[in-house]
């Protein structure tokens, strides 16, 4: 196996998980700032990756802009923009139907993909927070006729305050049971498509990513699948025997993120 300090020399773009990686709830782990500050000193890209295709990419930059962990030149990339990039790449000039909040809706229209419940050519599924019968009702008749049919991001449940809440995931058992239907494509960690649409977006070779995550099944299992590096941190959810125990291998594992700087 590579040394770390290889990997991190080769990599160019780190993309970063957010809960559990650069902050837990609202506290941001350790250094992290200064750790962030470093790696964009020596021409490194920071992408902040997340699942989460409700929220624009906006409510994502305040929160980490509250957190000092923002700099204009980095990278905020959600699975409802890379469904967007894909959506325009592969079906370019059809007609979406589309479940979706209104911010994923304004994702789609910037990249001009044009959105027709009536008369649509496929169908795309994201976290749809503003989820109504009639747009549930709508999305499964057109379902019905065949269409291709793409999913964000497969996540069953989305952490809140309150607790686990349903997601995409939930969303699509749903519908499954009432058209027998699933996603051909499920564009979020860990499938692989959200990663085609980045190494597109940078125009880079896959050795010049590092996934940073807290998470195996989904950050980890994502790198791999992509053929990027991938470093698990354990200042998150997974704890080292937990990662000894689990059958997905990241390359290298820290205690969290601000080791990377010891590394270089
Ligand atoms: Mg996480």
């Amino acid at each position: 196996m590579k040394e770390i300090s290889y990997a991190i020399n080769k990599t160019k773009y780190f993309l970063l998980d957010m809960d559990g990686t650069v902050y837990v709830d609202d506290a941001p782990i350790g250094d992290v700032k200064n750790t962030l500050r470093y790696l964009r000193a020596r021409g490194k890209k920071i992408v902040y990756l997340t699942n989460n295709s409700s929220r624009s990419k906006l409510r994502y930059e305040e929160k980490l802009k509250a957190l000092g962990l923002y700099s204009t030149e980095d990278v905020i990339y959600t699975s409802g923009m890379a469904t967007a990039a894909f959506v325009a790449e592969n079906y370019r000039g059809k007609k979406v139907c589309l479940l979706g909040t209104d911010a994923l809706a304004e994702e789609f229209s910037t990249v001009g993909i044009v959105l027709d419940d009536d008369n649509p050519d496929l169908c795309v599924l994201g976290y749809d927070t503003q989820l109504t019968y009639e747009k549930l009702r709508r999305f499964t008749v057109n379902l019905r006729k065949g269409l291709p049919y793409i999913a964000s991001h497969p996540d069953v449940n989305c952490p809140s305050k309150d607790g686990l809440i349903p997601d995409a995931g939930a969303f699509m058992e749903m519908i499954f049971a009432s058209t027998g239907r699933r996603p051909q494509t499920i564009v979020g960690k860990p499938y692989t498509t959200m990663g085609e649409t980045l190494v597109k977006k940078f125009n880079a070779s896959r050795d010049e990513f590092m996934m940073i995550g807290d998470r195996l099944n989904t950050d980890i299992q994502f790198g791999l699948n992509c053929k990027f590096w991938t470093t698990l941190v354990l200042s998150g959810e997974t704890t080292m025997a937990m990662a000894d125990k689990s059958t997905t291998k990241p390359d290298f594992i820290l205690e969290d993120i601000n080791r990377l700087v010891d590394n270089f």
